[in-house]
């Protein structure tokens, strides 16, 4: 069915389902106007970015139902582009569901999921990256999450890519001119400057790209995984590093059989800590089960802290452990520093390794701290505009992939008519970044992870 997309006005709750304090109805598009006067006994017209107070009238008994605040924006001047007008009510659900059914009944349309902000990117009042950082912003749990959205928000990428764009978009000029005019005698551009421009667009891109590094991790934060034999104290520095009671700490080894998780905040870093049950061989078919799992809970991690005994030097199947763990991140930690004997002196003093007592509570900031450095290095510090989810690096790495190509073949007198397409290429993989040509199933799939009334 071919709607016609700009002729619908479209309604929803925008704000969480269940009672609040207030509850906004959103109407976008051409008749959000008519739709909401209908709707409000109101005691003065509604005017561009003026907030009136209304009445919500029972249509059954026409007796006061409740009191709102209508709010209108007029196109363009609005988040949708559109004639925009939200009513907030009391966050009753019951009368948020009667508004939104009155505004069907007008004429509007339900709206699907992330549709005022994909309205937003239609009529052009934001790009992909900022309609995507819309998103990123609501869904942050840190502060760090949400003021590197808010920037996104405020066309970081775009502003970033858009010198590499301008370079490309020169030198396609460029070489389209020497086809047209080549009958003209007008000069080739000679190749070892086409593979220079083009070098010097890869580079800006190639920074862009790498910028996924870190923004990866501060969209999706880290894992990190606690292991080490049973009964070191990983329950018990889980629950240290979480601040609450989270893990069950018993003296029997081998208890932890599910994968207890929980998320924490490192540094504005999403970290998602996972208690693991000890590694050891075992008879027992819940443990063994328990241990299986362990060890993929180990396998996926990003940062591993392996849990040791203090005072006890490493079991073969702990040397292996961190043997293992070669090349990866992961931190030793020797925990019950309070019952190590002092005449034995303070023996392992590695370089990646920290010494603590989850029962007094002695080195857990010296662990935090060092978790902290191991959370903040990956990808060096924070930058203006990162890339922070896959569909952007992928948009980035093509065009980059586009550039090579294109980079190889001014080394061996390719035709420009061919190196032309592969600049082509990598100018559509950038246009499709910030959302200037992307199909329509791409645009689909980004805006139906947002909420409905977004
Ligand atoms: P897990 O099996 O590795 O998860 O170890 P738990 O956290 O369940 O702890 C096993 C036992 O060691 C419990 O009795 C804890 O109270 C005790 N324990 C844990 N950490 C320490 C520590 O630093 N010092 C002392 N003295 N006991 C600890
Ligand atoms: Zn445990």
């Amino acid at each position: 069915e071919q709607e016609d997309i700009a002729g619908e006005t479209i309604a929803a709750v925008s704000t969480p389902p269940g009672r609040g304090g207030i509850g906004i109805v959103r109407l976008s598009g051409p008749h959000a106007l008519a739709i909401s006067n209908a709707l409000l006994a109101l005691r003065n017209p509604l005017e561009h970015a003026m907030a009136r107070f209304a009445e919500i009238r029972d249509p059954e008994t026409g007796g006061k139902l409740d009191e709102a605040i209508a709010t209108y924006f007029a196109k363009p001047r609005s988040y949708t582009g559109e004639d925009l007008v939200e009513i907030a009510a009391h966050g009753s659900p019951v009368v948020l569901d009667l508004l939104l059914r009155w505004a069907l009944q007008q004429g509007a349309r339900l709206a699907r999921p992330g549709e005022f902000t994909e309205r937003a990117f239609l009529s052009g009042r934001l790009d992909l990256t900022q309609a995507e950082a819309v998103r990123d912003l609501i869904d942050a749990q840190t502060l760090y999450q949400a003021r590197t959205a808010a920037e996104q928000m405020g066309g970081a990428i775009s502003r970033r890519i858009q010198p590499a764009k301008e370079k490309l978009v020169e030198l396609i000029s460029l070489l389209e001119a020497g086809i047209d005019f080549a009958e003209d005698d007008v000069d080739l551009t000679p190749d070892e400057e086409i593979g220079t421009r083009i070098d010097a667009v890869g580079a800006e891109l190639a920074g862009l790209a790498r910028s996924f590094e870190r923004g990866r991790i501060v969209h999706s934060g880290l894992t990190l995984a606690i292991v080490g034999r049973p009964n070191v104290g990983k329950s018990s520095l889980f629950n240290r590093l979480v601040e609450r009671e989270r893990a069950i700490v018993t003296a029997i080894p081998g208890t932890t059989r599910d994968l207890v998780t929980e998320r924490v905040s490192l540094g504005g870093i999403p970290l998602e800590l996972v208690d693991t049950a000890g590694l050891r061989t075992t008879a027992d078919e819940a443990e063994a089960m328990g241990i299986a799992k362990s060890r993929e809970a180990l396998a996926d991690a990003d940062i591993v802290l392996v849990v040791l005994e203090a005072g006890i030097p490493p079991s073969e199947e702990e040397a292996e452990l961190l043997a293992s763990l070669h090349g990866r991140r992961f931190l030793a930690v020797y925990n019950k520093i309070d019952l190590e004997d002092s005449s034995s002196g303070q023996g392992h003093a590695e370089e990646q390794s920290i010494r603590t007592s989850a029962a007094t509570g002695a080195g857990i900031e010296a662990l935090r701290e060092a978790l902290l450095n191991m959370v903040r290095t990956p990808g060096g510090e924070s930058e203006s505009g990162m890339l922070t989810n896959l569909r952007q690096h992928e948009a980035v790495k093509s065009a980059l992939d586009a550039l090579g190509d294109a980079r190889a073949a001014t080394a061996n007198g390719t035709p420009h008519e061919m190196i032309l397409l592969d600049l082509y290429s990598a100018l559509r993989q950038l246009d499709s970044l910030t959302g200037e040509t992307t199909a329509d199933d791409i645009l689909n799939r980004i805006f139906s992870t947002f909420c409905i009334g977004k």
